[in-house]
């Protein structure tokens, strides 16, 4: 069975979906029994989540055009 340091290790891979067959049932065979790592991984995939709804970053005309409506400093 995995240790917690196992699933710190594979927990980004695993809310990617990227974990092979057998690492996936390993690791939620070790979340059935350990609820800290229950939550982290649940944090990883709220994290994720938020993430994927952000808007894009900003394009560099954009940073300029706000940049040069600045006022200068004296
Ligand atoms: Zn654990």
């Amino acid at each position: 069975m995995l240790k917690c340091i196992d699933v710190l290790a594979l927990g980004s891979v695993y809310v990617d979906g990227a974990l092979t067959p057998a690492e996936r049932r390993s690791l939620r065979l070790h979340m059935l029994v350990c609820r800290h790592c229950r939550r982290y991984l649940r944090s990883l995939q709220l994290t994720r989540a938020t993430i994927a709804v952000l808007p894009v970053p900003a394009t560099e005309q954009t940073v300029e055009q706000v940049l040069s409506a600045i006022p200068p400093t004296e």
